[in-house]
């Protein structure tokens, strides 16, 4: 499970902290920016560790995307050699960076990932909070996400500055609805973003009610897709 990194400084036995950093679409090589979010949670792992705690620093590729698709198509590869080539080179920032990860999976393939999806998606459809319905809305492929038009910047996706695509499927929704007032005391107000330019969207979800999320699955992926495998 755990990989062997002769400098990753031992386990304390105190309380347990679990980080986790995002996990890139692996579209692309990493860039000097992923490398910085890196170093960032392994020196907070590093503290942790200092002042005796039991840590889990986990990453990982996100393989199952539509940009991943697009990029393999674009070098002419085929989908799973493209993002298994780019994934390699997000593990290798592991030796290079001399990071302390204990674990990188990779979300098209790790077995023990698949695994526990199966199992979560298992227990979300038991108790009903995963449903099934038609959907249209406006898709950003760089984002891999819905938006409604209010969360737009004139008309285009905040974050990459392009005009979203008007999306139309099948589509699985999670009832997040269900968890606002636990979700709502887990972030007190002076704790809601860091950094703070994600606060304002926080306290609006908060304050404003969760909407139901979709999980787009109606497109070629690797890996996990919703209801079962593509
Ligand atoms: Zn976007």
């Amino acid at each position: 499970m755990n990989e062997t990194n002769p400098h990753h400084p031992p386990q304390g036995t105190g309380e347990t902290r679990y980080l986790t950093t995002s996990i890139p679409f692996v579209n692309a090589a990493p860039h000097i920016g992923f490398a910085l979010e890196m170093i960032q949670a392994d020196c907070l792992a590093r503290l942790y560790r200092l002042r005796g705690h039991r840590v889990r620093l986990q990453a990982g590729a996100d393989e199952n995307s539509l940009k991943n698709v697009l990029a393999a198509e674009a070098a002419g590869l085929p989908v799973d050699v493209f993002v298994r080539r780019n994934a390699e080179r997000f593990r290798a920032l592991k030796p290079a960076l001399n990071l302390s990860t204990d674990d990188f999976l990779r979300t098209s393939c790790s077995r023990r990932h698949l695994d526990g999806v199966d199992r979560l998606w298992a227990a979300c459809a038991a108790s009903g909070d995963i449903y099934k319905r038609a959907y249209s809305g406006l898709y950003c492929i760089g984002c891999e996400q819905f938006y409604k038009p209010t969360e737009l910047t004139d008309g285009r996706c905040p974050e990459h500055g392009t005009k979203p695509e008007r999306v139309e499927e099948d589509n699985y929704f999670f009832r997040l609805s269900r968890y606002q007032a636990p979700l709502r005391d887990a972030l007190p107000g002076d704790r809601s973003g860091t950094p703070q330019k994600r606060s304002p969207g926080l306290d609006r979800r908060r304050s404003g009610g969760l909407q139901h999320f979709a999980q787009r699955h109606a497109c070629p992926r690797l890996g996990y897709s919703g209801a079962g495998r593509s």
